[in-house]
């Protein structure tokens, strides 16, 4: 058995999106650009997926741009909502500790320009309050910027409510949406969003496509220079077939949620509920708001690489905190940030499920994780020290 609980990475495409994919290929591989009518029909597929996408989120076509994915997006909403505050002379932005590094990243190198930066505490329910944003925002606050959901750790934040927030001070606001994309209901008139990020590949998507949502009056600033698409504000010729199976995949999710969702919180309860059992274990993340197919802990005494090669020898497919896949040491800001200490976040195992997966494939990770557990702390020495008292256990 192969069971991939890895979904928060990336997901698998579905059919439904392969197959709107198709005609961008073959019937429709025009130029959007393009005058003659085989360009032409290019742009009505185009126009036709941004309706689709905008239909999704509550808002208007025309505030949909297309870009190469959710970092190009991330990267987009807040240099420009920078280079305005900048116009204003406001150069403070609010985010939070545990944001994907594509917001993180683009966030240092503004404070290398002169931005000021604060960094929400994550601590407290390894979440935020819309409290926290309200007593941040300062005069010369340009950008709040949070996330919707976390991809680590499946902390679902008080959107709506920083919304609200946000728009009562006048700051523009943006939400790095990836992982609530197709999983949580959106609406952006709604949850008074001015800018928000998603990505096709984390919906049963292609990858290298993404969406920009910019309300309407917002000024975007170009991150890619060059042609005229986008109403301006993204050059390059149109990734077509992604578009169109981006749109494809995110009106499926969207229509199918609620059956998908409550199927994937049961299978998502039942793994909280027997991986808890494990001895000193702890569960990451917001244990009421979170994401439906999010479960995620951290094992006293163990590496999680080490448990991720066996687990995948035992054909589970996992991840662990996200900083090692650039073969650093470092743990996971994300577990530092909600406050793990560095021995606790190394021994982190985040599953990440979907639709695809099924209660079988449950029972297989509920044996197989904690015989790998048990046998990881059998050769370990930090556990040998914890077990004789040398050491004192943190979880
Ligand atoms: C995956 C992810 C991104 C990056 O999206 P790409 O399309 O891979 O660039 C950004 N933010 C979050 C929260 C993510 O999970």
């Amino acid at each position: 058995m192969q069971v991939y609980a890895d979904n928060a990475a990336t997901t698998k495409i579905s059919s439904v999106a392969l197959q709107a994919m198709m005609p961008g290929f073959e019937a429709v591989y025009g130029n959007p650009s393009s005058l003659h009518s085989v360009g032409q029909e290019a742009k009505e597929a185009l126009e036709d997926a941004r309706e689709r996408v905008a239909k999704c989120l509550g808002c208007e076509p025309r505030e949909i741009y297309f870009t190469s994915g959710g970092s190009e997006a991330d990267n987009q909403a807040i240099i420009s909502a920078a280079r305005l505050g900048a116009r204003k002379g406001k150069k403070h932005i609010i985010s939070t500790a545990f944001e994907h590094h594509a917001v993180l990243h683009t966030l240092n190198k503004l404070e290398k320009e002169g931005f000021e930066v604060t960094l929400l505490d994550v601590k407290n329910n390894h979440n935020i309050t819309a409290q926290q944003v309200a007593d941040a925002i300062r005069e010369d606050t340009c950008l709040v910027t949070v996330m919707y959901a976390n991809n680590e750790i499946g902390s679902v934040l008080p959107i709506a409510e920083i919304g609200a927030v946000c728009k009562a001070a006048g700051v523009p606001f943006h939400t790095d949406a990836v992982q609530a994309a197709g999983h949580l209901h959106i609406n952006v008139k709604e949850q008074n969003i001015d800018l928000l990020s998603l990505s096709g590949h984390k919906f049963h998507g292609p990858k290298g496509v993404g969406a920009l949502y910019c309300r309407r009056g917002f000024p975007l600033v170009n991150v890619i220079d060059g042609g005229a698409q986008e109403r301006g504000k993204r050059a390059g010729t149109e990734n077509l077939p992604a578009i169109m199976g981006m749109a494809a995949a995110l009106e499926d999710a969207c229509a199918n949620m609620d059956t998908n969702m409550a199927k994937v919180a049961a299978m998502r309860d039942k793994l909280i509920e027997g991986l808890r059992k494990i001895p000193h274990c702890a569960l990451n993340g917001d244990a009421v708001n979170r994401l439906p197919n999010n479960v995620s802990f951290c094992f006293e005494g163990i590496e999680g690489e080490s448990l991720l090669l066996l687990l995948d020898m035992k054909g589970v497919c996992a991840s662990s905190g996200s900083a090692c896949t650039s073969g650093s040491l470092d743990p996971s800001h994300v577990l530092l940030a909600i406050g793990r200490v560095h021995d606790v976040a190394h021994g982190s195992l985040r599953l990440s499920l979907s639709e695809y997966n099924t209660m079988e494939e449950m029972d297989h990770i509920l044996t197989v994780v904690p015989e790998v557990v048990a046998y990881l702390r059998s050769i370990s020495p930090v556990w040998r020290d914890l077990q004789t008292g040398k050491r004192e256990y943190i979880l």
